[in-house]
């Protein structure tokens, strides 16, 4: 199941998108209205739209985004990092989040803004702290695309990642939550403007989706809704105003984000 969040002409509601293959383009597919949110049994009010009528938005909004640094040692090389021997983990504000064509805006005190395409966790649990990872699936509610967009000139200067990576706009997610999901081994892309920068997959994570979670949820209580980054694989590289950038997840479809310069 297929779980959006969008403007229909009467308000925003979570929906279920119907129809056609994820990869199948937009125009194929209609949402489904439900009633209240996706964090329970799923009840529909019948209301229906075909998707090119209405405005996908973030498909969820977190109370928190945990971000996971070089979880793919490819990636950690090619910044000249090891690779930890935990799980290194960061926070995003909930205000970095965007949805599916909405702007990233790059702000006028850096530059070297980067892509970097990742798998995204949705928590369904409520109050899911302290899991071992043989249950931590099971506070799942679904996964979507994500861009954990990074100033990289900031993220070297400082020694903390909340300025590099906590802009406004610097966490795209979307285009919706797909709750029939395996994790274990899908392509993660990063497209700019049709050049593919990034083509990974996740079997070559450090540390598997199950002891992410695991791991963050015996640091704090994650909450339905909150969003894990499973971190990003190599090929990251540079944005520039008028770029178009595309994350895809083998299973779950494209998140494509136009980038523009912070007025
Ligand atoms: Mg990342």
């Amino acid at each position: 199941m297929r779980i959006a969040r969008f403007v229909h002409p009467g308000g925003a509601a979570f929906g279920v998108v119907e129809g056609g293959s994820p990869e199948a383009g937009l125009d194929s597919l209609t949402v489904a209205e439900i009633e209240g949110h996706p964090f329970g049994p799923i009840q529909f009010t019948g209301q229906r739209w075909a998707l090119p009528d209405v405005r996908l938005l973030s498909p969820i909004l977190p109370s928190k985004v945990v971000g996971v640094g070089r979880n793919h040692a490819a990636h950690a090389a090619e910044l000249g990092n090891d690779v930890p021997a935990a799980p290194l983990i960061f926070l995003k504000p909930s205000t970095a989040v965007i949805g599916p064509a909405d702007a990233i805006r790059l702000p006028p005190d850096s530059h070297q803004v980067e892509h970097e395409a990742e798998l995204a966790v949705v928590i369904g649990a409520t109050g899911a702290r302290d899991l071992p990872a043989d249950r931590a699936l099971s506070a799942v509610l679904g996964y979507t695309c994500a861009n954990d967009v990074t100033a990289r000139d900031q993220q070297k200067a400082d020694v903390q990642f909340t300025r590099a990576k906590g802009h406004d706009s610097f966490c795209p997610i979307g285009p919706w939550i797909e709750t029939d999901f395996d994790p274990s081994d899908v392509a993660v892309r990063c497209e700019v403007d049709g050049e593919v920068r990034q083509d990974g997959r996740t079997r070559d994570m450090v540390f598997d989706v199950a002891t992410l979670i695991s791991y963050v949820s015996h640091v704090m209580t994650l909450l339905p809704g909150d969003v894990i980054l499973t971190g990003t694989p190599a090929g990251v590289g540079p944005l520039v105003a008028g770029q178009r950038v595309a994350v895809s997840v083998e299973g779950i479809g494209t998140l494509t984000n136009p980038v523009i310069a912070r007025s």
